[in-house]
């Protein structure tokens, strides 16, 4: 590891180091920009995949020991060259991964605006702008969801995940009251939520920690095509009912992890409506569509939705986290997450994020978003989208065409398939993904294990998903 270098000796002071002189800051910023615009430029020449272990990467670091400090130009570029050698490239053309975006560069500057001025959104009062940001996002996001305008409200969340266990400690407060109070046992029975098989199983980590446990997550058997099957859901509720558990909420998932697949939102809402059941639609990643008008109709149904939850780090490409609870309830929300204290700030009721949301401390993540939608505009958005949909059904067509099966009927651009041999797909993903060529992954889909290959970065061209179906010969 490098540790001298020579254009700069000594390492500095720690009080300079904190915020060095403007001289030094550039030199430091220039410096920075550099190594990232090598590592940014030279993405597409690397394998996507990392070829490190974890002794490797342990015996690194252990010769950080902190006892001294470093000069900061060997530093900077021991630390960028450590994070690129060890890090799977969604900056890759050839990342055909999980929801992981190649990270829009307004959002990154965006990042760093962020980082320098360093707004607490706990309360209104301490960062009425980037609040007012966030909400500004918040209902223009709502907007393209159809959500009914004059109620939108919501915030940003750490991710997905946060924004699911939101829609259920809404649902649940709304629904049953004394639960604020008295917990789950102030339940007029077992609680149960419905989510597809194939939802985002982070659901089951919520229920365990809302006390609910985790057979209070019932996991609807899907219609052969990966969606849910809602005879299948009225059946389990029905049941529930009968047993004299205490049903809550119905997940419609717009877009599933594993194949891209979108429940029957509609249906969903009906049943909800006919039920008085809470309707989440978890879009974590194809709540994107929204923005384009030829995709939107997929979506049809989310306008119904008590509560929404979106990821601006998915599609939406801006660098990680940033996710979107979406709801109608803004008291609810009040009720749900209120508190006082003698030491914060007198807060302004309807606005604070500390008493609508679960985080306290709270980093402005729309920014990233606001910026990135102000610089392409809501028409950069929806050509990100279309173009992407369109080399998904490129990637389709190519695949069919070299003799692949293709399973999951989607019209976004994820797509599984396998051979209609059925042999197992594993050993191809892996050779694929150990050459460094491309990343893709495998999963299993209506119990057949498939490939899967997501078009999910903008720097993806034709030429890619071309060498991605050579890849797979
Ligand atoms: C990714 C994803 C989540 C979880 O979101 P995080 O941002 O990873 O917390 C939830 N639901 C769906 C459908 C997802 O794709």
């Amino acid at each position: 590891m490098a540790t001298d270098t020579p254009t700069e000796e000594a390492p500095v002071d720690w009080l300079a180091a904190l915020l060095p002189d403007p001289t030094r800051r550039r030199q430091w910023l220039i410096e920075t920009a550099g190594h990232l615009d090598r590592f940014v430029d030279g993405a597409p020449q690397r394998p996507v995949t990392p070829a490190v272990t974890a002794q490797a990467l342990r015996h690194h670091l252990a010769a950080y020991d902190f006892a001294d400090p470093r000069p900061a130009s060997a530093v900077l570029a021991d630390a960028v060259e450590l994070m690129v050698k060890g890090t799977v490239h969604t900056n890759h053309p050839r990342y055909f991964g999980l929801f992981n975006p190649a990270p829009a560069y307004p959002g990154v500057l965006a990042d760093f605006i962020t980082a320098t001025i360093n707004p607490q959104l706990a309360v209104w009062s301490h960062a009425p702008a980037a609040v007012e940001i966030e909400r500004h996002l918040i209902r223009f996001i709502g907007g393209l969801m159809g959500l009914p305008r004059e109620t939108i409200a919501g915030h940003f969340t750490s991710g997905g995940a946060e924004a699911n266990l939101t829609a259920l400690l809404l649902a649940t407060t709304r629904a049953f009251p004394a639960f604020a109070k008295d917990g789950a046992r102030a339940l007029p029975g077992a609680p149960r939520l419905y989510a597809s098989a194939d939802s985002h199983l982070a659901w089951l980590k919520i229920a365990h920690a809302t006390g609910f446990g985790r057979s209070a997550v019932r996991l609807v058997s899907t219609d052969g095509s990966g969606r849910m099957d809602v005879a299948a859901l009225a059946k389990v509720l029905a049941e529930d009912r009968a047993a004299g558990h205490a049903p809550l909420m119905v997940v419609g998932t717009a877009g599933t992890t594993g194949s891209g697949m979108i429940d029957p939102l509609t249906t969903l809402a009906d049943l909800c409506e006919r039920e008085s059941l809470h309707f989440h639609v978890d879009a974590a990643w194809g709540g994107a569509a929204a923005f384009s008008d030829g995709l939107r109709p997929c979506l049809a149904g989310i306008e119904r939705a008590g509560s929404v939850t979106m990821d601006a780090h998915k599609w939406l490409a801006v660098p990680m986290g940033a996710g979107l609870f979406l709801c109608n309830d803004n008291d609810g929300l009040y009720e749900t997450f209120r508190v006082s204290t003698q030491y914060m700030p007198e807060g302004v009721a309807a606005l604070d994020p500390y008493t609508h949301g679960m985080q306290w401390s709270r980093r402005g993540m729309g920014f990233k978003l606001f910026l990135t939608l102000a610089l392409i505009g809501r028409a950069g958005y929806a050509a990100l989208v279309e173009t992407q949909t369109r080399q998904g059904d490129r990637l389709r067509r190519r695949l069919v065409e070299t003799g692949w099966r293709v399973v999951n009927p989607t019209p976004l651009p994820v797509v599984c398939f396998n051979r209609p041999d059925g042999s197992d797909p594993a050993p191809v993903a892996q050779r694929i993904v150990e050459s460094g060529a491309a990343w893709l992954s495998t999963t299993v889909f209506e119990g057949q294990p498939v490939l899967r290959a997501c078009v999910i970065s903008h720097r993806t061209r034709d030429e890619d998903i071309e060498e991605l179906v050579k890849a797979l010969s």
